[in-house]
């Protein structure tokens, strides 16, 4: 089965419907970039996607078990990766006192030890670091880091479960032209080598069309068009 498949979706807010019947398969390693105007509905489909949201209707699949009911941290668990439109990050704390944590949780161990737990998973959390380039800023107080920055810890914090799967909203959001094609290429790079399948929402379409291998197009909660970058441009 497909990796990651969403069947029929809907999701209404009151008498808003944010998602209307989407329906959506995507294959293992795939990178898939869904786009679509302001109010679309899809930072609906990730909540939806990921268990931030429940389903009016409809079902999501991972490697074809349904998601129903399962709650956001079990479906994490689950090789589910994601990252947030705004960063979701620690201030206070430092770059790598912000991996430590997650790496924790990913493991779901030594949890009543924070915040004296210094030393685990300190190697683990360099690695990460250095992975996404921001391994010298390790000692520095998250809340002192660039925008672009905290974009890129973002990334390396989605990589603590090990996903398989990445959605990733916005990850270039508020970047210079040049940290957006190098952060797209590191994603790229990445979830070619560890076979991580991507969905991604990006509003510049240079970058969708240059790292997507598939872009879906959705408006008012449904797929408008959905194909190669070519077959998508040639339809505009
Ligand atoms: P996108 O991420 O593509 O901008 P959203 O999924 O955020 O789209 O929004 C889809 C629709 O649902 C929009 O009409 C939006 O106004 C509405 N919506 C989103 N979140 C809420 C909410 N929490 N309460 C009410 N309406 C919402
Ligand atoms: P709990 O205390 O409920 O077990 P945790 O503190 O382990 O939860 O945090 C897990 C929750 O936080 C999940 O809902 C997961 O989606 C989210 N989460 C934590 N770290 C990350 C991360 N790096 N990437 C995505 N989601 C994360």
């Amino acid at each position: 089965p497909p990796v990651l498949e969403a069947r029929a979706l809907r999701k209404s807010y009151g008498g808003v419907v944010a998602v209307a019947g989407l329906s959506l398969s995507v294959p293992r390693g795939q990178i898939l970039a869904l786009i679509g105007p302001n109010g679309a509905g899809k930072s609906t489909t990730f909540n939806l996607l990921t268990g931030h949201l429940s389903p009016d209707s409809g079902d999501v699949l991972l490697n074809g078990q349904s998601l129903a009911g399962l709650p956001p941290r079990r479906i994490w668990r689950m090789g589910v990766g994601r990252t947030f439109q705004v960063a979701a990050t620690f201030g206070s704390m430092t770059v790598l006192e912000n991996i430590q944590m997650g790496l924790i949780s990913a493991h779901n161990r030594y949890r009543a030890l924070w915040p004296w737990a210094g030393a685990l998973y300190r190697d683990q959390a360099m690695a990460l670091l250095d992975l996404v380039g921001l391994g010298p800023l390790g000692p520095l107080p998250c809340a002192t880091l660039a925008y672009g920055d905290v974009k890129r810890l973002e990334l390396a914090l989605a990589l603590v479960n090990d996903p398989h799967v990445l959605l990733m909203d916005e990850p270039t959001a508020g970047m210079a032209l040049a940290e957006r094609e190098s952060v797209m290429e590191l994603t790229v790079t990445l979830a070619r080598q560890r076979t991580i399948t991507v969905v991604f929402t990006e509003h510049d379409m240079d970058v969708v069309f240059r790292h997507a291998d598939r872009v879906a197009v959705i408006n008012r909660g449904t797929l408008l068009a959905d194909g190669t970058p070519d077959e998508v441009q040639q339809n505009e």
